[in-house]
């Protein structure tokens, strides 16, 4: 199974988003959030090489000089899965030689930025994260909804509440 790093991102988020996105029940286009996230993307970092596409699975943002791959955010509200995205990509090219110094968290509307790094044990913690995914993503049945305050606003919103 390709784990995509939006996978991996929605793991963080919500188990309910991951099972809808890998069985294709996609309303991330219209949601209004979403595209402000790609319009901060494509304006950002403008002359950089951009979305690398690598071994037909993860989508980078990009990399300088591969050594900094670099993911660009437009919030801080679900830190944890930008994190933990950033740290899978890491994961992800080492596994394939290509050793990447470290991440960074790029959050141009907020002008901050956040380094990542490959700590001890989190290869290993990367590894079950995968088995989970592809344990959740292959249930017949859709996971709960998890009744938070991001849920307002997802772009499944009315698809689990309404
Ligand atoms: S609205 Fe809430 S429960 Fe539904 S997919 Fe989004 S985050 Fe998950």
């Amino acid at each position: 199974m390709r784990i995509t790093g939006t996978m991996f991102y929605y793991y963080f988020v919500c188990r309910r988003k991951l099972w809808c996105f890998y069985n294709n029940i996609t309303l991330e286009n219209e949601s209004e959030r979403v595209l402000l996230g790609k319009l901060i993307d494509e304006s950002a970092y403008g002359r950089e090489h951009k979305h690398i596409m690598i071994d037909e699975t993860v989508n980078v943002d990009f990399i300088k000089d591969w050594k900094v791959l670099h993911e660009v955010k437009k919030s801080k509200s679900i830190e944890e899965a930008s994190i933990w995205q950033v740290k899978y990509y890491l994961h992800f090219l080492k596994k394939r030689g290509i050793p990447i110094e470290k991440g960074l968290l790029d959050y141009p509307k907020l002008k901050r930025r956040q380094e990542i790094f490959l700590m001890v044990g989190d290869s290993e913690r990367i590894e079950e994260i995968i088995t989970s995914i592809e344990s959740i993503v292959s249930q017949e049945k859709m996971p709960p909804t998890i009744d938070s305050k991001i849920c307002k606003s997802c772009a499944y919103y009315e698809y689990c509440y309404v």
